[in-house]
């Protein structure tokens, strides 16, 4: 089946194999069982993250049937609006932005810098739409263009993940390690999804703990039973139907919004081993993965793969939740 993965178009965009690493003075810190960490965040594009690895496929796709332009969605400090609009820099094609105030923060800081600032400069088109009215009217005026879903979670973009877990699958093996569990930030659901479908193709018997950052755990499970679905049937495979849960615990009052434990998480993760995490996806899904330390729901001899799927530029719009 992992032949008919390659059979996929696709275009080359990251440093790939991200590095797999061990997080020693983590582990100790939490005492609990060995955390290792996928440095999705280091995928070489723009500051990297997993939108990475399903642009290759999304936009693989769209040059093979001769686009010129793209056009997505997302938040105002989508991560994955900023690596699309690398992606499309760096293939030469017009990108297209729209993006909705979906965070309830409109000062300046929020709508000025991080990722917006970076859409900016890697040259794409940034529009505001705010209702279905603005974002017709917006599409009507860029016309005919490869339209990319939010998150890029079709499943298209989630072959990305199938092949980011053949890809932990053959780094694995090499070390050797045998993960217990991986723990993932969930919104959109293609990577979850992705690492589902994978994980069962490249025999690799971690079961997914993706924490739900986006909308609560009851919606976020039915996104990514929907995209193992629509997966698997692109690649002619029995869809995955154990091995995954999703936890609702560390979403806090919503996207977006910082949490005490997702601060914590971002500085002890900065300060036990040098990585930054960032403030909407990554730092609730190590806060997750702390909590299911702390609670014991994580086996205490076990090997645990944290997987960064990338965010830094959110840093800088959470000021707040960082200083003290
Ligand atoms: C988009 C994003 C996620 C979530 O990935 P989904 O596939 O949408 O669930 C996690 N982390 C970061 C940094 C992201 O930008």
């Amino acid at each position: 089946m992992i032949e008919t993965l390659e059979s996929f178009p696709r275009v080359r965009l990251g440093h790939l194999p991200t590095p797999l690493e061990r997080c020693d003075r983590l582990s100790e810190a939490l005492g609990g069982p060995r955390i290792w960490i996928k440095r999705d965040d280091c995928t070489g594009l723009a500051a990297g993250g997993n939108k990475t690895r399903k642009l290759e496929y999304l936009l693989g796709r769209a040059v093979a049937e001769g686009h010129r332009t793209v056009v997505t969605y997302g938040a105002v400090q989508s991560n994955h609006a900023r690596q699309t609009a690398a992606a499309c820099a760096r293939l030469g094609l017009r990108c297209e932005l729209l993006l909705t105030r979906s965070v309830p923060r409109s000062d300046e800081l929020y709508e000025t810098s991080g990722n917006v600032l970076l859409d900016g400069l890697l040259g794409a088109r940034v529009r505001i739409v705010d209702d279905a009215d603005e974002i017709a009217g917006a599409l009507a005026e860029i016309g005919p263009a490869y339209e990319i879903p939010p998150g890029g979670s079709n499943e298209i973009g989630t072959l990305g993940y199938v092949n980011a877990a053949v890809e932990l699958a053959a780094q694995a093996e090499r070390v050797p390690v045998r993960f217990d569990r991986i723990v993932v930030a969930a919104s959109t659901a293609g990577t979850t999804a992705g690492l589902c479908v994978g994980a069962a193709l490249a025999g690799l018997d971690a079961r997914v703990e993706a924490i739900a950052v986006y909308e609560p755990a009851d919606r976020t499970r039915a996104r990514v039973d929907e995209l193992v679905a629509a997966t698997s049937r692109l690649l002619g495979v029995d869809p995955p139907e154990g091995g995954r849960e999703v936890h609702g615990d560390w979403l806090g009052p919503g996207y977006g919004i910082a949490t005490d434990e997702m601060a914590e998480a971002v500085r002890l993760l900065a300060r036990t081993e040098g990585i930054l995490l960032d403030p909407v996806y990554t730092g609730k899904a190590a806060a997750g993965l702390l909590g299911l330390v702390r609670s014991g729901r994580l086996p205490v001899d076990g090997d645990v793969l944290f997987w960064h799927t990338g965010g830094m530029p959110g840093l800088f719009v959470h000021p707040d939740a960082f200083t003290g």
